[in-house]
């Protein structure tokens, strides 16, 4: 059985994926236009909402766009209808489509951007190329009646807590007595004002990850049938896993750079692509950073990496790193479209284990503002 979605539950099944937390210092995302709090039956994955892609998701009958670029960079002075910047957010308006922005949040989350490229170039043993932040790992408990701790247990773990390396789902359970007295103007689920009561209760334990705290404990919440509910989330020393900007890996087998260069240009499918260094030297560890890479060309250096795949190279940054012995391929910004497909095949599967009603389109509009000749 199918059942309808709203807006802020895709979103919310979208953060346990790629949370907010997972941004860079300033950078914009999150709900830019729109509502989420209507039916969404259609949601379009967009790397950038430009104008065509905006007509395109009018034609779709799309209700959400989830876009890798924010449509809102810089504050909005003027909203001017008879330009294309000012078209495009009436257009959105008119046609009650909301576009949600993933951008930072969505080249550091473990999965996103950044592995998709990873994975476009086939490389195994992939790590954190910049890391960004260390996920901290919490311990939660709850206690629940004995007749709702199986509800609760499911909420949360369904929430994403439980996670430990490949094993999800992780708690353990344990039965007690809990006792409560209800004070006067309470509502009290079991019990009555005044009188002490005492319940067989469940201590539910599991462990979750900071990035995901809120949303586990807001479904916890629901799913608790106490009007005060009693939990604990304590911190643990043990580290998460490292999350950050771009990864590093190796190919199966060594290439020329030249080699290298023709595998990326299909792989990324782009007619043509910059690269820096001698075409015969011998590649096999790669760092990938999508986006505008020239910031991390020294952490590229560092990690052994023999070549460094970004977008936006310039001219300073290609000497810098040919000094350094550091080879270079630029297939472009616009390579990050792997997050078109690398969103709606995520989203799809999360949203069909909740049996959400809602098709996931990947914009077919070519946004690359470069051409070759
Ligand atoms: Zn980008």
């Amino acid at each position: 059985m199918k059942v309808e979605a709203n807006g802020h539950q895709i979103i919310e099944l979208f953060e346990q994926f790629s949370p907010k937390n997972l941004a860079m210092e300033g950078d914009p995302g999150g709900l830019q236009i729109g509502r989420l709090n209507q039916k969404v039956k259609k949601v379009m994955t967009a790397l950038d909402v430009l104008e065509e892609v905006v007509d395109e998701a009018v034609k779709e009958g799309v209700n959400l766009i989830i876009a890798h670029h924010p449509i809102i960079y810089r504050p909005l002075k003027t909203i001017q209808t008879d330009v294309s910047s000012g078209r495009i957010i009436a257009k959105l308006i008119q046609h009650d489509i909301a576009v949600y922005v993933a951008h930072t949040n969505l080249d550091v989350a473990d999965g996103g951007v950044n592995d998709w490229l990873a994975q476009q170039l086939k490389l195994t043993n992939t790590k954190v190329l910049v890391p960004t932040t260390e996920d901290r790992l919490k311990k939660l408990i709850v206690f629940s009646p004995e007749s709702h701790a199986e509800q609760v247990r499911k909420a949360m773990t369904e929430a994403g807590a439980g996670q430990a390396g490949d094993y999800s789902h992780c708690s353990f359970t344990s039965t007690g007595t809990g006792r409560f007295m209800p004070a006067e103007g309470s509502d009290p689920y079991i019990g009555s004002v005044n009188e002490l009561e005492e319940v067989k209760e469940t201590r539910i334990e599991t462990i979750l990850f900071e990035s995901i705290e809120k949303e586990v404990i807001q479904a916890m919440l629901k799913a608790h049938p106490y009007e005060e509910v009693a939990y604990d989330v304590f911190e643990e020393s043990r580290k998460g896993p490292k999350l950050g900007l771009g990864r590093v890996g190796t190919l199966d087998k060594k290439m020329t750079l030249n080699e290298f260069a023709d595998f990326a240009k299909i792989q990324f499918n782009v007619p043509a692509l910059r690269y820096v260094g001698d075409p015969a030297a011998s590649i096999q560890k790669v760092a990938v950073l999508g986006g505008t890479g020239n910031k991390y060309m020294k952490a590229a250096k560092f990690s052994g990496a023999d070549v460094y795949v970004t977008g936006d190279v310039d001219y300073h940054t290609a000497h810098d790193a040919a000094a350094l012995g550091l080879c270079i391929v630029d297939p472009g910004h616009n390579i990050e479209k792997v997050m078109k497909n690398g969103t709606a095949e995520e989203m799809k599967r999360r949203c069909e284990e909740k049996g959400y009603d809602v098709e996931f389109v990947a914009s077919s509009i070519h946004t690359d503002p470069f051409s070759f000749k």
